[in-house]
């Protein structure tokens, strides 16, 4: 059964889908089956792994308005056990389309429970608000994963987010967990990051996350080349750092699971990158219709 993680902080710019993508795709790397959704009307999630604009696609908007089924709306990635579930912008629509629907809460949870089997990990990006958009992705989550920078601000409105996090547990989701707060675009040499840093283990205590995240250049670029930071510059900083945070992850959820070592997951991208850069068009739709079929997706 996946385990089902919602990134999510109302504060715009604090590293959520710059952490989804590389979680996600850290964990793919390690060989869990992982699933991106991308619940964001900006599609961040969505270019940051190649895939262009396309109102006609299958995406999050028509999965949760009912025009389409989670499989149908899964597409592949250039990692083998990566696939996105893609965003478009008229996915702002959903707040005002599914104003008075019944059971509107709920809409995500539904329709990706058929998923849960199929994967290992679901990591969810959510946009900066605490709209329709983020209480589907905390109602159908087993966790939520909040990105904070170390600045002097952090704390702001991290209230109001608890706050919403009390009321889906006293309602509509009354198992969500907090899977950890995670300190991003981290500069350990300065003061100020160490006095905040403090004040949020104080606050958070054993749920910040051992893993910080520096801020890197490789990490603001991998996106404009559609790529995860692991393809992109995989011997980088931030490369290394998500994959830390990826094992922290899969080693408290998963016990028993043995990683690779991490040359062959670098081998691993750097075959995979190969492939999808010489292989034929047909070829590569094989390959991707043959995944599919052999995590079970399709008959
Ligand atoms: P939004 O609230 O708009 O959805 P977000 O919380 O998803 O934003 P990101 O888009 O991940 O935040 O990051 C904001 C900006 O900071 C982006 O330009 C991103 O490339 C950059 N960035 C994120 N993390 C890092 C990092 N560790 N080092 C350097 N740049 C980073
Ligand atoms: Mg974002």
């Amino acid at each position: 059964m996946a385990r089902i993680i919602a990134v999510a902080n109302q504060k715009g710019g604090v590293g959520k889908t710059t952490t989804a993508i590389n979680l996600a795709s850290s964990l793919a790397a390690f060989q869990l089956n992982t699933l991106l959704i991308d619940c964001d009307p900006q599609s961040n999630a969505t270019s940051g792994l190649g895939l262009g604009k396309d109102p006609e696609r299958n995406s999050s908007y028509k999965l949760l308005v009912g025009e389409c089924d989670a499989a149908s709306a899964l597409h592949p990635t250039e990692l083998e056990r990566l696939f996105v579930l893609p965003a478009h912008k008229n996915l702002i629509g959903v707040n005002f389309e599914l104003v008075d629907a019944e059971k509107r809460e709920f809409r995500l949870r539904d329709a990706i429970s058929s998923l849960r089997e199929k994967f290992n990990f679901i990591v969810i990006d959510c946009p900066p608000a605490l709209d329709l958009l983020t209480l589907n992705s905390l109602v159908a989550a087993d966790s939520v994963l909040i990105p904070m920078q170390a600045e002097y601000f952090a704390l702001e409105g991290i209230s109001e987010l608890l706050d919403t996090i009390e009321r889906i547990r006293s309602g509509l989701n009354p198992t969500l967990e907090i899977e950890g707060v995670l300190l991003t675009m981290f500069d350990e040499r300065t003061n100020l990051t160490q006095q905040v840093t403090a004040e949020l283990k104080r606050f958070f205590a054993d749920k910040v996350f051992a893993t910080t995240i520096p801020r890197n250049v490789r990490l603001a670029e991998a996106p404009s080349h559609g790529k995860p930071v692991l393809l992109y510059d995989p011997k980088s900083r931030g490369a290394e750092s998500y994959a830390q945070l990826a094992t922290e992850v899969a080693r408290k959820h998963l016990p028993d699971y043995v990683q690779p070592e991490p040359a062959t997951v670098e081998k691993q991208a750097e075959n995979e990158e190969k492939q999808v850069v010489n292989a034929p068009r047909w070829r590569q739709r094989w390959r991707e219709r043959n995944r599919l079929i052999t995590i079970g997706l399709k008959g």
